[in-house]
């Protein structure tokens, strides 16, 4: 594995194995890497020639100053985890080489109706501060393909646009979200749970599945009324819990067609909070 610690550095090697006609696969991540972010490495393995994963804590995407602090760091074990899987590059920035002119006045973008809703409702600015660093590290490394995982599933769709906004001619792979035994779904953040949070926590998956299930058996509000419950059984502070259209996240009152909908769920265990979502 290679590692670029420079952004024009990177560029330039890319640059070259582009033109030996090699196919670029790219894996952004924030690092405390576990099995989830090794599954979008496995699938950019198969899919194209060179594998780049890049680690970066973004901080203009946390609105939670907090949670920026607390975000674990474990990049030996993460560059030990890479090399395993046989990445060819990882891409390790500097805040400044991707700010060069710091974060204080950054560009916007229009990310219309998605921003407005869930994540973008929750977390004022923070599909603002994913854009901003995916438009640098997208600049870098032109992949030909782009792996993310369905476990952020607003922000495959933030991505997406921003491909668009960005005219950049990127295939976008949805990777599904991986799971613990007992449902719950891979995240750096579950390192921050004790044992009886982390008990508490496969309550997410329960509530989904629970949606999953009785979606077509009985209203949508008492599905998630039902929902509401489980979480708060397992002492979870609730953000939200949506049922909406799969392709627009917009709000249905009733069910049209079952396989267009999905659940997402975002809330706290203590001060941990927790998102995943379910195709229904
Ligand atoms: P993060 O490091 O949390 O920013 O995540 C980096 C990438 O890994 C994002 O595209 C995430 O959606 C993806 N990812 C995180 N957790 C999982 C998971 N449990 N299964 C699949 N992909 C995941």
């Amino acid at each position: 594995m290679i590692l670029f610690r420079n952004g024009h550095q990177l560029a330039g090697y890319l640059e070259q194995e582009k033109k030996k006609g090699k196919m670029i696969g790219f894996v952004p991540t924030m690092g405390a890497l576990h099995h989830g972010h090794l599954s979008l490495v496995e699938s950019a393995k198969q899919h194209t020639d060179i594998t780049v994963c890049s680690i970066f804590v973004n901080p203009t995407q946390f609105n939670d100053p907090t949670d920026f602090q607390k975000y674990p760091i474990t990049i030996e074990y993460d560059i030990f985890l890479l090399e395993k899987a046989q990445t060819d590059v990882l891409f390790l920035p500097q805040e400044a080489d991707l700010y060069p002119n710091g974060v204080a006045q950054l560009e916007s973008y229009d990310l219309g109706y998605l921003e407005t809703i869930l994540e973008g409702k929750s977390r004022p600015g923070h599909f603002q501060g994913v854009c901003q660093v995916m438009e640098r590290l997208l600049t870098l490394v032109r992949p030909d393909d782009l792996f993310m995982g369905q476990k952020d599933y607003q922000q495959c769709m933030v991505v997406k646009k921003l491909l668009t906004i960005m005219k950049m001619p990127v295939r976008f792979h949805a990777c599904p979200i991986q799971r613990e035994a007992d449902g719950l779904a891979m995240s750096s953040r579950n390192m921050r749970l004790n044992e009886t949070q982390r008990k508490n926590a496969s309550a997410i998956f329960t509530a989904l599945y629970f949606t999953k299930s009785h979606i077509g058996t009985m209203p949508l509000n008492q599905i998630k009324a039902q929902a509401w419950n489980i979480l708060l059984e397992n002492s979870f502070r609730i953000d939200y819990i949506e049922i909406v259209d799969a392709i627009t996240l917009e709000e249905h009152q009733e069910i049209k067609d079952k396989h267009d909908l999905v659940a997402l769920i975002a809330a706290y265990q203590a001060e941990v909070r927790l998102i995943d979502n379910m195709l229904l």
